[in-house]
C-alpha cells in the first residue's frame, strides 16, 4: 500500500480509531477522522489532544466532504464494510482497510492470529502466557483490547505479536499475512452487520489469504465449513477437531498429543470441552513457536477461567451460579450448557443481532428446566423458543434473576448465558456481568 502523500480518514473514534489518528498525526500525515455519534460520548482529554495536533475531528454524522477529502479510509474493529457510509467510499473507489491492515505494514514481526466464533480471547489469552512464560517477549491486541497500532513504537524488540482478529478486521484486509493463523470455529453471529453468513465466514478466511508454504495455519476440521475451505490453504496445516484420531493434534480422554509428545489437562480450571478446543490451539501454536512441553502444559494448567466466560461465581441459597455474559451468540450459550450439569435455569437475551436461536431448542430441551428472558430480545426469542421449555420474561437483570432463583431448587445451576450483546442495557458485556454477580450477591 502507498503510503506518503494520501489524505487519511479514521473511521470509528474508539481507543483504536484515536490511536490510529494519533499514529498518523504525530508523523505528519494528512488525517482527519469521523464518528457517527455525538462528542458528549467521547473522552474530552483524548480529543483535545488530538485537536492540539491540529487535526479536525466530525461527530454526530459522516459527512460526504470528508469523504470526497479522503484517499485512504481506516476503520475501526467494531465497523463494518458494509455501512452505507462505507458503501458510499466503495462506489468513489476509495481505499479502505482496517487499522491491522494499516498497521502491518509498518511490522516485520511474526504474528500469531486467532479467529472464530467464540474462544478467540480464551485462546488469545491462553498462547500469550505460554509465551510470555517461554521468556518471550510479545505484543498482545488486536480485538481483545489494545490497539495494533500502539505495537508498532516497538515492534522491532516483540519476538511474537499475538493477535485476537475479528471478522471486521479481517474483512478490510489486503495483504495481512500471520506466520501462524487460527480459526477456532464458525457459528452464525454478526449477522446484523454481513450481508449473510457465507459473507461472514469470507472474512473470516482472510486470516489465510495471504499465507505462504513457510506458515501455518491451525484450523478446526471437525467444522465441515472449515474443513471444506482449508483446500484452499496455502500454508502448513494444522488439524484439531472430533475426529481426533485423524487429526495432527489428537485429544484423548484430557490428555492432547502433538509431535510426540502428551500434555496431561485432567487438572484444567476451564470448563467445558470447547476450552480443550481452545488448548489444543494453544499447544499446536506454541510449539510451533519454539515453546518446551513442560512451559506449555503447566501454564495452561495454571490459567485461571477469564471473567465473564462460563465463571462460577459460588452457591447462593444452595443453587450454583454462573456468569456467561461473554457469550453473545447462541453457539457460545450451546457451549455454556455443554459444559454445566442439568438441571439449568438460563438467563438469556440482551440485543438482537439477527441471529436465529432456533439452534438453542435441542439443548435447551435436554439440559434447561427453566427459560429467564430479559432484554430487547426477550419477544423474538420467546416467539421461537419458549414452547420448547418453560419460560418466563423479566423486564429488568434484576426480575430475572429473581425469577430465576424462584424457579430453582437445591443443586440446580443458574447461568447467565445471554446468547445476545449487551447493548439494549449496559455499556459492554463486562458490565452486564458484574451487574448480575452484584444482583446475586444483594439476593
Ligand atoms: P471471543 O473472544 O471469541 O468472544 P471468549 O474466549 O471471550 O471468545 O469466549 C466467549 C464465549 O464463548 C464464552 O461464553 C465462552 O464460554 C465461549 N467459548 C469459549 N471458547 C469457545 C469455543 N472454542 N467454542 C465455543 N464457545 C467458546
Amino acid at each position: 500500500m502507498e503510503i506518503e502523500n494520501k489524505n487519511y480518514l479514521v473511521v470509528g473514534l474508539g481507543k483504536t480509531g484515536i490511536e490510529t489518528i494519533k499514529f498518523l498525526g504525530q508523523r505528519g500525515f494528512n488525517v482527519r477522522g469521523t464518528d457517527s455519534s455525538p462528542k458528549s460520548k467521547f473522552n474530552n482529554i483524548e480529543i483535545d489532544s488530538i485537536s492540539a495536533l491540529g487535526i479536525e475531528i466530525e461527530f454526530g454524522s459522516h459527512s460526504q466532504s470528508y469523504l470526497e477529502w479522503a484517499d485512504i479510509l481506516v476503520i475501526s474493529p467494531g465497523v463494518s464494510v458494509n455501512t452505507p457510509y462505507l458503501l458510499r467510499a466503495k462506489e468513489l473507489e476509495k481505499k479502505i482497510v482496517s487499522e491491522i491492515e494499516f498497521a502491518t505494514t509498518f511490522i516485520n514481526t511474526p504474528i500469531i492470529a486467532i479467529t472464530g466464533s467464540n474462544g478467540k480471547t480464551t485462546t488469545t489469552t491462553l498462547i500469550s502466557e505460554i509465551l510470555t512464560n517461554s521468556g518471550f517477549n510479545i505484543f498482545t491486541g488486536g480485538n481483545i483490547g489494545t490497539p495494533l497500532i500502539t505495537a508498532l513504537e516497538k515492534a522491532d524488540e516483540y519476538n511474537f505479536i499475538v493477535l485476537e482478529t475479528s471478522s471486521f478486521q479481517l474483512q478490510a484486509t489486503e495483504k495481512f499475512r500471520p506466520y501462524i493463523s487460527i480459526f477456532l470455529n464458525i457459528t452464525p453471529n454478526h449477522l446484523d452487520h454481513h450481508i449473510d453468513f457465507d459473507e461472514y465466514f469470507q472474512s473470516k478466511t482472510n486470516i489465510f489469504k495471504n499465507q505462504t508454504k513457510s506458515d501455518w495455519a491451525i484450523i478446526n476440521s471437525g467444522d465441515e465449513k472449515i474443513k471444506e475451505y482449508s483446500e484452499n490453504i496455502s500454508s502448513k496445516i494444522v488439524s484439531f477437531g472430533i475426529a481426533t484420531e485423524h487429526e495432527d493434534i489428537k485429544l484423548k480422554g484430557n490428555t492432547v498429543e502433538f509431535r510426540d509428545e502428551e500434555y496431561d489437562l485432567s487438572s484444567i480450571k476451564l470448563i467445558g470441552g470447547h476450552n480443550l478446543d481452545n488448548a489444543m490451539c494453544a499447544i499446536a501454536a506454541t510449539v510451533i513457536a519454539g515453546c518446551r512441553k513442560e512451559v506449555i502444559e503447566k501454564t495452561i494448567l495454571d490459567f485461571t477461567p477469564l471473567p465473564h466466560r462460563i465463571e462460577f461465581i459460588g452457591k447462593h441459597r444452595g443453587v450454583n451460579v454462573y456468569n456467561d455474559s461473554k457469550s453473545t451468540s447462541p453457539g457460545a450459550t450451546i457451549k455454556a450448557l455443554d459444559s454445566i450439569s442439568p438441571p439449568i435455569i438460563l438467563l438469556a437475551g440482551g440485543k438482537d443481532k439477527g441471529t436465529d436461536y432456533k439452534i438453542l431448542t435441542a439443548p435447551l430441551h435436554n439440559k434447561v428446566k427453566h427459560l429467564v428472558l430479559f432484554g430487547e430480545a426477550k419477544k423474538i426469542m420467546n416467539q421461537q423458543l419458549g414452547t420448547s421449555v418453560d419460560t418466563t420474561m423479566a423486564d429488568s437483570l434484576e426480575e430475572a434473576v429473581e425469577k430465576a432463583f424462584s424457579n430453582s431448587d437445591e443443586d440446580d445451576s443458574i447461568l447467565l448465558s445471554p446468547a445476545c450483546s449487551s447493548f439494549d442495557m449496559f455499556s459492554s458485556y463486562e458490565e452486564r456481568g458484574e451487574v448480575f454477580k452484584k444482583i446475586v450477591q444483594n439476593f
